[in-house]
């Protein structure tokens, strides 16, 4: 049943944590968000909470999540949190972001305590209070039911090769922090990329990407000293192997027609998988090391693709996404989107200590003998 399966290797998950700690030397917040970038973030956290300081999600229901599974270190949410959902923030001891006034004091009237950290927007402008409101955030302390206890700002462009805006955001950051007044035990700004190329840390750094071992840009690679070590393989099967005549054509809308005899291989993954069907013609799959393009459109659960010259045979494993970044940059997108994408169909596969732990996808687990 492991026609398509993500292999995680937590080992080396911790090995990337371990290598930014040391050279951070900050508390490390680990962005589990979005199943931690699809690769699970139940197993994750449960695997890496020992070495972490904290945790952020995107939404309260990923918090929520991790606690019923036994996740105890702090758990930022850094988005939206509805106002009929404080209480549970409250009862399962989850962080709130905190960005604007209004909103603040319905927050506060309810009642509950609640930690919270203070979103400043130095130039994303996605959430956070803006340099002008100071007046504005100093009046968050009247709040009594509001814990303030950090705050936090997040980067544009700490990935690209010019620091100018990135800089000027931390500037930013900076003198927000100085005119503000709260006694705040986390101060956070940077990504995967504020730490590793910039190595800006304050004193907590919140790291998703270069956890699972990808860099978020060339860039990035470049200018750091972090040797990040791949934590995750997608692999898919070969089903069927065969020889088509010059003149054939291959998927749906015959967008594909050989221009000379070959040898097509269909292999077990399509959209339905998260394999984009923007890999249309352009996407290569690697089997045995060798790669193998695209022949026409990417199905719902299955592709085509040349295997002329090689020796394939039904059962082989395939690799998905051999340089993933250039494989994302065919789909004008990015790893992260690549990742994330991976559907709930796709069986997870954990590996630690050198070990399976345990296989499964949404629709059970795999028992492996
Ligand atoms: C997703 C996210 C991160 C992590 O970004 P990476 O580039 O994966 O390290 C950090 N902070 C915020 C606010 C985020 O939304």
């Amino acid at each position: 049943m492991l026609e398509n399966y993500l292999e995680i290797n937590i080992d080396r998950i911790r090995e990337n944590i371990i290598n930014i700690k040391n050279e951070s030397r900050s508390l490390f917040c680990a962005v589990v968000k979005a199943n931690a970038y699809g690769l699970g973030a139940v197993e994750i956290s449960q695997n890496i909470e020992d070495i972490v300081d904290y945790f952020a999600v995107a939404r309260l229901q990923e918090a929520i999540s991790l606690r019923e599974n036994k996740i105890t270190k702090p758990i930022l949410v850094l988005g939206y949190v509805g106002i009929n959902d404080i209480k549970l923030c409250h009862d399962y001891n989850i962080d709130i972001t905190i960005y604007d006034f209004d909103f603040a004091k319905e927050i506060n009237k309810l009642n509950y305590k609640v930690n919270c950290h203070l979103a400043l927007d130095t130039g994303h402008s996605r959430l956070g209070f803006r340099n002008f409101e100071i007046n504005k955030i100093n009046k968050l302390k009247e709040l009594k039911s509001l814990n303030i206890i950090a705050a936090f700002s997040h980067f544009a462009t700490a990935d690209e090769e010019d620091s100018y805006y990135t800089d000027y955001q931390y500037k930013v950051f900076n003198e927000m922090l100085d005119a503000i007044n709260f006694d705040l035990d986390f101060v956070h700004i940077s990504n995967s990329s504020g730490a590793m190329k910039h190595r800006i840390y304050k004193n907590m750094i919140r790291v998703g990407l270069a956890m699972y071992g990808l860099y978020p840009s060339d860039v990035v690679k470049n200018d750091s000293d972090i040797k990040l070590s791949r934590s995750f393989n997608l692999y898919s099967t070969v089903s069927f192997v065969k020889n088509i005549k010059q003149g054939t054509a291959v998927s749906y809308g015959r967008t594909f027609i050989a221009e000379k005899d070959m040898k097509i291989a269909t292999i077990t993954i399509g959209y339905a998988d998260g394999y984009f069907r923007a890999f249309s013609n352009v996407g290569e799959v690697y089997i045995d090391g060798k790669p193998c393009r695209v022949l026409g459109r990417v199905c719902m659960d299955q592709i085509m693709v040349d295997v002329s010259n090689l020796d394939v045979k039904i059962g082989d494993r395939v690799e998905v996404y051999k340089d993933i970044d250039l494989e994302a940059s065919k789909a004008s997108t990015i790893s992260y989107e690549l990742m994330t994408s991976i559907s709930p169909r796709v069986n997870r596969r954990y590996i630690r200590n050198g070990k399976y732990l345990k296989t499964h996808n949404n629709l059970g687990e795999i028992y492996e003998s």
